[in-house]
């Protein structure tokens, strides 16, 4: 850690700090030049967490060398983390989220009916999609919208789960919620507005399943990363990290994908990162040119959503692709795949 002093600080300033950090066990390095002291502080910085440096008389910064993040960083873990999902059905292959292969995610927003979520499995399945999305509780922004089926949903969700053979991941939104959904559920999803609610996060972090945790609508990369911090600190290292667009002032798309987000997850984390052109752009017609630009950049899986008749939707119909064109992005992904020296 360095502590930068103001240029007016005086003697006494610089010699409180020095024996104060001193006192606290660590060793000090003074460098004062003409403009500015700085000091160095040599030890454990981790243990200087919380200690309230920047308010001492005479300090104007405290830079602190050190990430925030620990378990989710790539510099305390050597080897990226491969999450796997196991095959519902005997003798397929497990999904790798991470690995050489691109993991396709797709469905329905919502879990609507029984019928629709049967038919858009199969299809998706059909398709190369590995895990089956859809959501049985929402996160609407409106309390009069769709709030989804809830239990209903989640009877559905495993019944097609083991009819049609596709590993499934949807939202949990209470920590009340999370030992029912992980019955049925082979990931859990904590929804870009719960992304900071940390005593969800604890909870997912003590049951042995994979959790994707969406970026949050206007969250830092830093703040995604400790929310993964939070539930790998519990014990679960089955963590992925979903870029799912955040508010910015553009109005021609419902968020917008942050797409170096790939690449600064990838420098700063071991952990898989996925993206979602779905929610990112808010419109169908965007979500395959964002899909390709996901996997150009070097996500290790996409989710997007689909539904028979898109005007029909529930939740999110503008978004949603038809499933000719889903079809349709599984072929451009796979080319941008093969350019970057992958597969789908
Ligand atoms: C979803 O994936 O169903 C969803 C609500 O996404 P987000 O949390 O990213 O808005
Ligand atoms: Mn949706």
């Amino acid at each position: 850690m360095i502590i930068v002093l103001k240029k007016d600080a005086t003697e006494t300033d610089l010699k409180h700090i020095v024996e104060t950090v001193r006192e606290w066990g660590f060793n000090t390095s003074v460098s004062q030049g003409v403009e500015r002291t700085v000091i160095g502080i040599i030890g454990d910085e981790s243990l200087l967490r919380g200690k309230p440096l920047e308010i001492f008389p005479g300090v104007e910064s405290v830079l602190r060398v050190l990430k925030p993040y620990k378990l989710a960083s790539s510099e305390f873990h050597a080897d990226r983390t491969r999450v796997l999902v196991p095959a519902v059905v005997e003798g397929e292959a497990p999904a790798e989220i991470g690995g050489r292969e691109i993991t396709v995610i797709a469905g329905p927003c919502s879990v609507e009916t029984r019928e629709m979520l049967f038919e858009m499995a199969e299809f998706v399945k059909k398709n190369g999609a590995k895990i089956l999305r859809a959501g049985a509780f929402k996160p609407r922004t409106s309390p009069y919208s769709f709030q989804g089926l809830g239990e209903e949903a989640l009877k559905y969700l495993s019944e097609v789960r083991k009819e049609v053979g596709i590993p499934i991941i949807t939202e949990v939104m209470d920590t009340k919620d999370v030992e029912k959904v992980a019955e049925v559920a082979d990931v859990l999803q904590i929804g870009a507005r719960n992304m900071q609610n940390f005593n969800l996060l604890r909870a997912v972090g003590r049951i042995d399943k994979p959790v994707l945790i969406k970026r949050g609508l206007s969250a830092t990369l830093e703040e995604l990363l400790m929310s993964a911090e939070y539930v790998l600190s519990e014990g679960n290292n089955k963590v992925i990290l979903c870029e799912r667009g955040i508010r910015t002032f553009e109005t021609f798309t419902r968020n917008t994908v942050d797409i170096s987000a790939v690449p600064v997850i990838k420098r700063e984390s071991h952990l898989p990162v996925m993206v979602d052109p779905s929610h990112g752009t808010g419109h169908w017609d965007l979500v395959t040119p964002m899909a390709c630009a996901a996997v150009a950049a070097g996500a290790d899986g996409i989710i997007v959503e689909l539904h028979p008749r898109p005007e029909e939707a529930l939740s999110d119909g503008p978004q949603a692709l038809l499933p000719k064109r889903f079809a349709a992005l599984m072929e451009q992904i796979g080319s941008v795949a093969r350019a970057m020296g992958r597969s789908v």
